[in-house]
């Protein structure tokens, strides 16, 4: 399913060459930091230069297994086939031409296929951006301008964006709103699950706002960048009732989420819930950028020409992409991240059993997978450790590492992943002083490299 056997001399992931980060590395990092903004969340060097399969090369040379997939973005892994010839095909044909102002057919036809996969019954209409965040500023303008309501309700240990209204939705950490405010007004943060339901019923509805003005609740059907937090399964169809109640619209953030990341196209397929609005990005177009903003069509409907566009937004290259990578999602790969998903699952478990010094839980669906450690410190540890050892994962939350690979990836690849792993945690229990020292010689303050 991956290319890698199509280039010639590849080796099998992981390859390391030299000591880590590699000598290359480090002078690529002096130079980066000379020019880029500081603001970057950078989690560890890692310097990487090309990809195939579920496999990174870095600029020293060394070979990495990938489970991050740049933040769950690479669905089809780096240098899929297919999703390659598309793209190549529609940059010899038309790179831009904006479909806000004009007729781009590509552009229609990749917002019918995600009214084909959205998880809504009856007819869906796309807006299509570029980012994130882009789908979920839509999302909002959209909820508010359907509804006449200004009120909004999402989630603490949600993460939507960084640009003003979807910065002001997120609440995983409280950096993300140092010295930036005031946020957007009229956002309320319940706790996450059924009790934050009991909250929101009970304070916010009864004491602070009526639900009739709330024109939307805002969520991720599983917690990305808060820490791969899986709900309690009673809360996303309660969600549903309260919306349905009091005419909220309920917006379903699945940036991180979807795209058959936890084996079903969608998170909050496993629930059987509809929601209102959907916001994808990340996995859609295998890294292209681009992003949507799916609703049912009634409700897109409340909008009229010049409301809401986008220069960028729908580009024909991201487009091909996004259209290639639905097919491949399609054809195989969502049932295969399930699988795989079942086998890392299976596998991390066993180590936490023999690591319960160091691991407080495993969880996740398909393969969004979060290994909950006892402390933010040996998260970090762990996840330095890992990188050492030629397996690239990435912290979220307080304390958790976070597993995305490629819905590619290999039944050898997640045995070998686990593998790594388990060294890690072995070098980290063994001499947790020498560990965490490694981890901190970036010299990273906590709670300044977790991100996105
Ligand atoms: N929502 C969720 C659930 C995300 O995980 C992210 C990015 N990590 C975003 C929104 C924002 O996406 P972007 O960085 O593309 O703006």
């Amino acid at each position: 399913m991956t290319d890698l056997a199509e280039r010639p001399a590849v080796r099998t992931a992981p390859d390391i060459r030299t000591p880590i980060p590699g000598p290359r590395a480090l002078e690529h990092v002096a130079f980066d930091h000379r020019y880029t903004s500081p603001s970057l969340p950078r989690a560890y060097p890692i310097v990487p230069v090309r990809g195939s399969g579920c496999a990174i090369e870095d600029i020293d040379g060394n070979l990495f297994l990938d489970f991050t997939a740049g933040i769950a973005v690479s669905s089809t892994g780096y240098g899929h086939p297919r999703v390659t010839a598309a793209i190549e095909r529609q940059a010899r044909e038309l790179i831009h031409f904006s479909a806000s102002d004009f007729y781009l057919p590509i552009y229609a036809e990749f917002a019918a296929a995600l009214s084909d996969i959205a998880p809504i019954d009856g007819p869906a209409r796309s807006f299509i951006g570029n980012s994130g965040s882009e789908a979920i500023e839509t999302a909002i303008k959209l909820a508010r301008h359907a509804t006449g309501r200004q009120y909004l309700v999402a989630f603490l240990g949600g993460f939507h964006g960084r640009t003003y209204g979807a910065v002001t939705l997120t609440a995983s950490k409280a950096k993300y709103h140092a010295g930036f405010g005031p946020m957007l007004p009229g956002v309320f943060h319940v706790p996450y699950g059924s009790a934050g339901l009991d909250e929101l019923e009970q304070r916010v509805f009864k004491r602070l706002v009526p639900a009739t003005e709330v024109a939307a609740i805002v969520v991720e059907p599983i917690q990305g960048e808060g820490g791969y937090v899986v709900p309690d399964d009673e809360f996303l169809p309660r969600l549903r009732r309260i919306c349905d109640q009091h005419g909220i619209l309920l917006i379903a953030d699945e940036v991180q989420s979807g795209a058959g990341r936890t084996g079903k196209m969608w998170a909050i397929e496993h629930l059987d819930v509809q929601p209102d609005i959907l916001c994808l990005a990340k996995g859609i177009a295998s890294g292209m950028p681009i992003s949507a903003a799916v609703a049912r069509a009634d409700v897109m409907a409340a909008w009229q020409a010049g409301h809401h566009g986008s220069t960028f937004g729908g580009n024909p290259v991201s487009c091909a992409a996004g259209l290639a990578t639905i097919e491949a999602l399609r054809g195989g790969l969502i049932e295969n991240a399930a699988a795989r998903g079942e086998q890392a699952l299976a596998g991390l478990r066993e180590l936490a059993a023999r690591h319960g010094e160091l691991v407080d839980d495993v969880r996740g669906k398909g393969l969004m997978i979060g290994v909950q450690l006892t402390s933010g410190d040996t998260a970090e540890a762990v996840q330095w450790a890992a990188f050492q050892r030629g397996l690239l994962v990435l912290e979220a939350g307080d304390n958790v590492v976070r597993m995305s690979p490629p819905l590619v990836v290999t039944a050898d690849e997640v045995d070998t992943a686990v593998r790594l792993f388990a060294e890690a945690l072995d070098a980290v229990a063994e001499d947790p002083v020498r560990a965490h020292g490694l981890a901190h010689r970036w010299g990273m303050p906590d709670d300044q490299y977790v991100d996105g």
